[in-house]
Order: C-alpha cells, then sequence, then structure tokens
C-alpha cells in the first residue's frame, strides 16, 4: 500500500473513522500498538503509538490523525500518517543500534495538541532525544523544519541527514523558527524541553510567499485573503482533498525520514559515521 493509498483510508472520514483506521491498518498487520486514550472536557481520543527497534534513546515521529471539521483533511494530515504507515510497511529500513523509533499517531491536534499534551503528561518524555510533528506533508519539493528555536544536538542531525540527501540549506530545505501562525504537536514536547520541531514539505517556488504569508501575517493578511500560497490554499478548507496530494511530496518525506533514522546513529553533530549503512533508496517493496 502506497502513502497515498494510506491516507486515503483517513481523508474525508470523521474523526472517529480516521482514528479506527489507523487502528485497523495496525492490527490487520499484527503490529503492536499502545493505545493511549484521554478523555478531556475539551475532547477525548485516543493516540496510538508504534515502537521500532530497541534501544534507550527514542526518536518521536508524529502524525495527527485528526482533522478540522468540514474539511476532508487529506494534507492535513492524513498525508503524513500515511507516510509514517509506509515506514512501517518499507522493509529492510535498518535502525541504528541503540535506538528506537516511536511512531505516534496522535488525536485531537486540532484542539491545540490536545492529544499530544495529553500524551506528554501521562506518557512523559523520558529518553526522548528529538520529536518531528508531521504536517502537510503530501504537497511540494522542498522541506521545511520549523519552529527550530535554537540549535540542538537533535537539529544537527536532522541537518545532517537532509545534506547527505543532496538537500541545501534555503533550497531543497528550510530551516526556520518559531512560526507565529501556526503549531503542531511538537509543540507540546517542546514545552516539556524536548527538541522538537515540525516538518512540512512546501513548494519551492512558493517558498518567498510562504516566508511573508506566515512570518508577517499582519502585512500579508490583505494580500492573501483571497488567494494563500501552497499549500495553504487548500488548509483547514474543503479543498484539502486527497486529490490534491501528490506522490512524489510523500515519497520525498519518507526519504527524509529514511536519512533522518540514519543519521541518529552517528555522532552528535556529525551525521551519520563512515561506512554506515545509509539508506537513501526511495520507497519500494511498499505492501
Ligand atoms: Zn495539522
Amino acid at each position: 500500500m502506497t502513502p497515498l493509498e494510506c491516507a486515503r483510508l483517513l481523508a474525508g472520514r470523521s474523526n472517529a473513522e480516521r482514528e479506527a483506521a489507523v487502528r485497523g491498518w495496525l492490527e490487520a498487520r499484527g503490529v503492536p500498538v499502545t493505545r493511549h486514550r484521554f478523555a478531556l472536557p475539551e475532547g477525548a481520543g485516543e493516540n496510538l503509538a508504534v515502537e521500532l527497534g530497541a534501544g534507550e534513546r527514542v526518536l518521536v515521529l508524529c502524525a495527527h490523525h485528526d482533522a478540522v471539521p468540514g474539511s476532508p483533511g487529506a494534507n492535513d494530515n492524513a498525508a503524513a500518517v500515511g507516510v509514517l504507515l509506509d515506514l512501517l510497511a518499507r522493509p529492510g529500513a535498518a535502525l541504528p543500534p541503540g535506538l528506537r523509533v516511536r511512531l505516534l499517531f496522535t488525536a485531537c491536534e486540532e484542539l491545540d495538541y490536545l492529544g499530544a499534551r495529553a500524551y506528554v503528561r501521562d506518557v512523559g518524555v523520558a529518553g526522548l532525544e528529538g520529536v518531528l510533528s508531521l504536517e502537510l506533508c503530501g504537497i511540494g519539493d522542498s522541506l521545511v523544519v520549523w519552529d527550530a528555536v535554537e540549535e540542538s544536538p537533535f537539529l544537527a542531525r536532522v541537518r545532517a541527514a537532509l545534506e547527505g540527501l543532496g538537500l541545501r540549506a534555503d533550497a531543497g530545505y528550510h530551516v526556520v523558527g518559531r512560526i507565529p501562525r501556526f503549531g503542531s504537536d511538537h509543540r507540546a514536547f517542546a514545552a516539556a524541553g524536548v527538541p522538537a520541531y515540525g516538518l512540512t514539505l512546501v513548494p519551492a517556488a512558493s517558498a518567498g510567499a510562504l516566508r511573508r504569508f506566515v512570518f508577517q501575517p499582519r502585512r500579508a493578511a490583505l494580500r492573501f485573503l483571497l488567494r494563500r500560497p501552497a499549500p495553504f490554499h487548500t488548509y483547514h478548507t474543503p479543498r484539502d482533498r486527497v486529490e490534491t496530494l501528490e506522490p512524489a511530496a510523500l515519497a520525498a518525506t519518507g526519504r527524509a525520514l529514511g536519512a533522518i533514522i540514519a543519521a541518529m546513529g552517528g555522532r552528535p553533530g556529525g551525521g551519520p559515521p563512515r561506512g554506515a549503512a545509509v539508506s537513501h533508496r526511495p520507497p519500494s517493496g511498499v505492501s
């Protein structure tokens, strides 16, 4: 099943159905799932966690399974869920020794990261070396690591991984600071002191317009009232349909995650050790 096919299982469905689709996908394949249920006055749902590998050091990759009412929620955020499910299905994705990768499918992200906040409160952040929250990963060709307020050993590994893929700073990938208008699950972890960033794909062609859109909201508000730059042209609207997703974008996100996982095995800040088996292959053999 491709990431796009996985995304189709969620897009256009109710939040209860989306949550059940993720759990059903995992259970049908015999993947052990840790279910974290929460019920708060603001909302209720279930965070679903899958652990890969065994180790004391933990990398968390998040993708929320809920969507805002009235939107099919394809790029926000069925696409990211599809990328993570595909990571599970990909054979031969070698994990560095001592590293555990936790795929965390959260509920109620659209309620001010309620699910992630409940998760951090109940499960804690012990052992976490870094968190990436995947948001809007289905449209574009340029990676953005955002809310990178300060350098960290984890951020250095992420940069090294992306450079290792042949991507260049401010072209193939961008590292940007705190984004004022938007947020995602990583902020629940950042609040607990863990290096945690958003990971999004954007069209390189709209990078300039995007910077103005997200960093100068007041000045840009009028200009962008009618036409927001991609991928925000569909964000939280009925137009966020699965037909708008680009398979190449989903594949690029998957490649980046594979490289980041591999780079977690290297020396902090030094990227993967020489001779390490780093898989940069595009997704293949996906079930
Ligand atoms: Zn989202």
